[in-house]
């Protein structure tokens, strides 16, 4: 199939793409990648009458790391945040996701702000927002605004921007390095979306003891959906009682739906093994960056 007609519109200023999707209201939508736009037009599951292009705007390719942050503009690929050797240093859960984000040519175009804005719950990215609880500044013609992971998502494919608005830049802050990360997920095809997904991230106190342990959950309901597992791990090393049992309190707080890919006693099996799986990497993870540390 073809879209259907669409006025199409470049504007080659960040004043001009505000004023262009103001004007558009709820008729507009912000074209970045286009890999998950151009195939739901095709498929006229999205009909917008105008599709404001944003790739011309020259700032909003930047990708700043600071000592304190990663900042990511709105048309920064996937490819370029998987590749930079900065990016992994500073926030390493950002490279360990995206290498399970699709194919390189698709990673070549599509944007990791537009896969947030997108607010797919099978998106890895959404989980590490989430768990990470990086800032997405919106910008509209009446103003700024600054919205938490946490309160980001609001149902599949909805967030908290509204139409007439975008995404300028999502912000994570710099990983202690007490913190080890981990990314890991079943999908039918390396490069398909996960049939269940796992984000996970673990803090050591004092003596390499865990201290904080936290998931954050992709493909398993219409938003990421993030668990605090502190209260189960804090203060061991590697008893592995505990990290069962961590792992059976997560899959007993989900009710992942079943479709014709799994179902759902299949998902929440997934979600089990995976949360364990996922944790005890991310302990490992944190042992190996304190110990480049010292
Ligand atoms: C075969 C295939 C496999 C894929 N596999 C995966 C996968 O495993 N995991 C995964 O996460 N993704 C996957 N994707 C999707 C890919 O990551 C997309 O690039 C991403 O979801 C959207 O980014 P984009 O820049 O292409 O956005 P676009 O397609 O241009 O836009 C997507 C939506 O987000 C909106 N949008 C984009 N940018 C902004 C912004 N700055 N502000 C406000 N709204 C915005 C658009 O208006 C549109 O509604 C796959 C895609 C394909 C085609």
């Amino acid at each position: 199939m073809k879209p259907a007609p669409f006025e199409y519109v470049r504007p080659r200023t960040r004043a001009g793409v505000l004023a262009a999707l103001a004007a558009a209201g709820e008729d507009g939508k912000v074209l970045a990648g286009g890999q998950s736009l151009i195939p739901l037009l095709s498929m006229r599951l999205a009909s917008p009458k105008v599709l404001v292009d944003i790739n011309l705007v020259p700032d909003f390719s930047a990708l700043k790391i600071s000592p304190t942050h990663v900042e990511i503009g709105p048309t920064v690929r996937h490819q370029e945040l998987l590749t930079s050797e900065a990016v992994r240093k500073a926030v390493p859960l950002l490279a360990q996701a995206l290498s399970y984000v699709a194919h390189p040519v698709i990673r070549n175009r599509g944007t990791s702000v537009g896969s947030i804005a997108h607010a797919d719950p099978s998106g890895e990215l959404t989980a590490v927002l989430s768990l990470l609880d990086g800032v997405v500044t919106i910008e509209g013609q009446d103003g700024t605004r600054e919205v938490t992971g946490s309160d980001f998502f609001l149902g599949p494919l909805e967030s908290a921007i509204n139409s007439g608005e975008m995404a300028t830049r999502v912000t994570f802050g710099r990983l202690p390095t007490t913190m080890g990360t981990a990314c890991v997920e079943v999908s039918r095809r390396h490069g398909d979306y996960a049939l269940v997904g796992v984000c996970a991230a673990i803090v050591l106190g004092e003596d390499h003891q865990i201290d904080r342990a936290r998931i954050s959950l992709f493909s398993v309901g219409p938003t990421p959906i993030v668990i605090d597992v502190s209260g189960i791990l804090k203060g061991i090393r590697i008893d592995s009682k505990h990290w069962r049992e961590a792992a059976r309190f997560i899959a007993s707080s989900v009710d992942p739906d079943g479709d014709i890919h799994a179902t759902t006693a299949y998902r929440k099996n997934l979600v089990e093994v995976l949360s364990k799986r996922g944790l005890q990497c991310a302990y490992q993870n944190a042992l190996d960056r304190v110990a480049v540390k010292q």
